[in-house]
């Protein structure tokens, strides 16, 4: 049987026949089920515990507190160190207050409120863009907004590195999907020469910083392919919002780049932004067409207010603090530096929030988060089939001191040394 991609798709087996039992669905005989319980029972059987679904029982920040001891955090995506800042914690609850938990409704019909409007603005503006829009989820976005603007007969090449809402989006779509090696702009160009002239509409997607590698692209080059071929470009900002360039405006301002080069601006509002939610920047032509016809938002409740209000909050501190990009470009940067100095392997990472510690099998990567666990040091680690060499990931933020992150350094250094 070919190798499924992800969990969710082994999930397809259920239409297989030979995996469901009596016609009802029994979990157990699904061949991935069987798979990821074959792989729990091996790391009970090397005394490894589960490195996954570990209790925070109050704000993850820098620090976090996990079985009531209080530990480093790396693994949370508050950038900003803005989870629980009492300016966004009051405009939630000043939203939820006016509006309620929930809008009841897709925007369309009930669900308009003027927040969704002020957010958008904002959102709009940090890409000179005329318009934003934004859903409720940012995994969704990626794969509602893909999965509709191509179809059959139309071509979508990407980095190989990309997220997996991108690669789903573009399954979902129907449209001949081709990769080009990470990161590598010529690559991208040649494999649109082979392919473009035989698709109609064609979209080139890349992001602005990578989420497993913490590596960023040569964009100005990547507007480039994309002008020569005439194909859209879109650019997921879900990790580089709030964390490149001098203001935390994203890879278009750490590139020099007009923001207006690229067609298409996606981002997350879960990471710098600390809420919950995807949102699409571009023409207010485009958007306008998305508000009536993109799937994930016209069949979709409205994003809640007190999701939109935190955004906002998040953003105007955004505006209004960029010493927090400072600080935290400053922290990733020496984080980076003390792990590869010491002769770790980072992987590409440009110092810039993401710091991944490459460890190869995935075995060595939970052993070592767990022996930092046991440190006071909460980094989980990740594998196949999220990457293909396991690693463990670290999330650098703008709260961690400069004693944490050295201590932090040396106990990693010393733990990876122990794995011998
Ligand atoms: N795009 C990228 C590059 C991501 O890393 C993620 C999630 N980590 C998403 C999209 C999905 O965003 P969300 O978690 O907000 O649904």
């Amino acid at each position: 049987m070919a190798r499924l991609e992800t969990p969710v798709a082994r999930l397809r087996l259920i239409g297989a026949g030979r995996e469901a039992s009596g016609g009802r669905l029994d979990p157990a005989q699904l061949s991935g089920y069987r798979e990821m319980q074959v792989i729990a029972a091996a790391a009970a059987g090397l005394g490894i515990a589960d490195p996954f679904f570990r209790v925070h029982d109050d704000i993850a920040g820098a620090e976090t507190t996990i079985d009531g001891r209080r530990i480093a955090n790396f693994a949370s995506y508050d950038y900003l160190a803005l989870n629980g800042d009492k300016r966004v914690v009051e405009a939630t609850k000043a939203a939820i207050d006016r509006y309620g938990t929930t809008v009841s409704a897709s925007r369309m019909l009930a669900g308009e409120r003027a927040i969704h409007g002020e957010l958008e603005a904002e959102l709009a503006s940090i890409y000179d863009a005329e318009d934003a829009l934004c859903l409720v989820g940012g995994h969704s976005t990626n794969v509602s907004l893909i999965g509709m603007l191509l179809g059959s007969g139309d071509l979508i090449v990407h980095d190989a590195l990309v997220h997996n809402s991108i690669i789903e989006g573009a399954k979902l779509s129907g449209a001949r999907r081709v990769t080009f090696r990470h990161l590598d702009a010529e690559a991208a160009d040649k494999a649109l020469h082979d392919a473009r002239p035989r698709c109609n509409k064609a979209l080139l997607v890349i992001e602005g910083h990578y989420s497993m590698d913490g590596d960023v692209p040569d964009l100005a080059a990547f507007v480039a392919v994309a002008r020569r071929h005439r194909v859209w470009l879109m650019v997921d900002e879900a990790h580089a919002l709030g964390v490149l360039g001098r203001r935390g405006l994203g890879i278009a301002e750490h590139a020099g780049v007009d923001p207006g080069e690229v067609d298409i601006w996606m981002g997350t509002l879960s990471k710098a932004l600390v809420s919950t939610g995807g949102y699409i920047a571009g023409s207010s032509a485009f958007i306008r067409y998305l508000k009536h016809a993109l799937p994930g938002f016209v069949f979709s409740v409205g994003l809640p207010p007190g999701n939109a209000a935190a955004a906002l909050a998040a953003l105007r501190i955004l505006r209004s603090e960029p010493d927090r990009v400072t600080r935290l470009n400053r922290n990733a940067a020496l984080f980076a530096r003390l792990l590869r100095e010491a002769g770790l392997d980072i992987s590409g990472s440009a110092g810039a929030a993401i710091v991944p510690l490459i460890i190869g099998d995935a075995i060595r990567a939970a052993r070592l988060s767990q022996a930092l666990l046991r440190r006071g040091i909460n980094a989980p680690p990740i594998f196949y089939p999220a990457v293909r060499t396991a690693r463990l990931r670290f999330f650098v933020t703008a709260g961690h001191s400069e004693a944490a992150l050295r201590e932090t350094a040396r106990t990693v250094i010393e733990e990876e040394r122990a794995l011998g």
